[in-house]
């Protein structure tokens, strides 16, 4: 069936999009992945090219266009070149951060920090999870005590996407340690604030050119005017942001088993075992109808999703049940075209084997699958 979701703009920016993956990150994607971490020239460019801050009022730099399926077209173009690791630092920047800059940050704030966001010489991240906290955000430990002009930050973070390569920093903080939602500020922190420090680059299973780190605020003094919103709204800053934050992992979720069966289509046709080739055993031939069908439901049911965000009725409730369920769904895909590939399969240098290794942590970050299941479950009434 044809899809619907794109018009002729999307499909020009889409050309853009992938001459740009092409010519800037392809050719190194390799490098970065050996190194953990991608060059922060590769953002600027993006910048440049004007696939940072698509959203963003013209006056401050941006595209002056508020539609999501932008930001679509970017997941499907890095998944589709098989360099979701390298590609990611923008997608957490368009697709998670820069919302919270949108919605929370005041004029002032709007003027200092968004033209930078755009041109791509402010890479951001957002700092959440503790070192004893992940799912259980109310519980976070990292303090903001007013102290004249400052905050004194004290605390850390850990697993933070763009850890090492971003400038700017949201910092969720207890601004009130005697209330559990309501005591959470956001603070932008900025680098080279006195008593912020990075700690290592964490190795990990996957997404290895996606640099990750500790970060630790150690009598931290952040200016008053980085506070973003009001203090003790934190928490709900953060649910506002959270459908497209959530309905995000999913695109990127079936972007990337999209690409992982286009792969392994054409390896199935070419790869020949007793004579024949292996796609066409029945058991290849089902497996990979089986994998059509359901990417193809999930590819509308995402579509209706996308455009319900861009009309501004995906209910946090709804994208909670198409993140876990399109992670989900990607994670078995990617596991099935692996097997097809048989030994190859396992071998970095095909591209199947790295989105295998990237998809693991697709259904634990961003919330995960049990935790997306307790939020439908409990709009059940449940
Ligand atoms: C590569 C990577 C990048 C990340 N990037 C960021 C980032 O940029 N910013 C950031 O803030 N964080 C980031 N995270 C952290 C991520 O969001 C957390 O790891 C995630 O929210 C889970 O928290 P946790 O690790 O503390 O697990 P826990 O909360 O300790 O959960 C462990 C297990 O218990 C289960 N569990 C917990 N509570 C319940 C419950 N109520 N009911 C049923 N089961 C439950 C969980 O589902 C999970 O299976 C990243 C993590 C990784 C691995």
């Amino acid at each position: 069936m044809r899809r619907d979701l794109f018009d002729d703009t999307h499909e020009l920016f889409r050309q853009s999009v992938r001459a740009f993956v092409e010519a800037e990150i392809v050719p190194h994607h390799d490098r970065w992945e050996r190194e953990g971490i991608v060059d922060p020239a590769m953002f600027r460019a993006a910048g440049k090219s004007g696939f940072l801050g698509m959203s963003v009022p013209e006056r401050f730099g941006g595209g002056g266009v508020d539609d999501f399926r932008f930001n679509v077209v970017i997941a499907e173009e890095l998944a589709r070149a098989g360099v979701v690791s390298s590609g990611f630092c923008i997608w957490l920047h368009n697709d998670v951060c820069l919302p919270y800059f949108l919605s929370g940050a005041d004029d002032e704030q709007k003027e200092r920090w968004l033209p930078g966001i755009c041109s791509g010489d402010l890479m951001t991240a957002i700092a959440m999870t503790e070192p004893s906290m992940g799912s259980d955000l109310a519980s976070m430990s990292t303090t903001a005590v007013r102290d004249g002009d400052h905050y004194v930050v004290n605390g850390s973070k850990t697993f933070i996407t763009s850890g090492i390569n971003s400038n700017l920093v949201i910092v969720a903080v207890k601004t009130d340690p005697t209330e559990r939602h309501r005591g959470i500020s956001l603070l932008v922190v900025e680098d080279g604030t006195p008593g912020f420090t990075r700690g290592r680059n964490l190795e990990k299973i996957g997404l290895h050119a996606q640099d990750t780190a500790e970060l630790f605020f150690s009598d931290a003094r952040v200016p008053v005017e980085n506070l973003l919103g009001e203090e003790g709204t934190g928490f709900v800053q953060l649910v506002r942001n959270l459908p497209q934050e959530r309905l995000s992992m999913a695109v990127m979720g079936i972007a990337h088993a999209e690409a992982a069966f286009g792969w392994t289509l054409e390896y199935v046709k070419e790869r020949t075992a007793f004579g024949q080739p292996i796609g066409s055993f029945q058991n290849s031939r089902f497996v990979m109808a089986e994998m059509r069908t359901e990417l193809d439901i999930a590819q509308s049911h995402l579509d209706r999703c996308v455009r319900a965000l861009d009309h501004g009725e995906l209910t946090a409730e709804e994208a909670a049940a198409a993140k876990w369920w399109c992670t989900e769904l990607q994670k078995r895909v990617t596991d099935q075209c692996l097997q097809l590939h048989g030994g190859y399969g396992y071998m970095t240098e095909y591209p199947i084997a790295r989105a295998w290794r990237d998809a693991r942590v697709q259904t634990i970050y961003g919330g995960t699958t049990e935790i997306m299941k307790e939020i439908v479950g409990r709009s059940l009434g449940l």
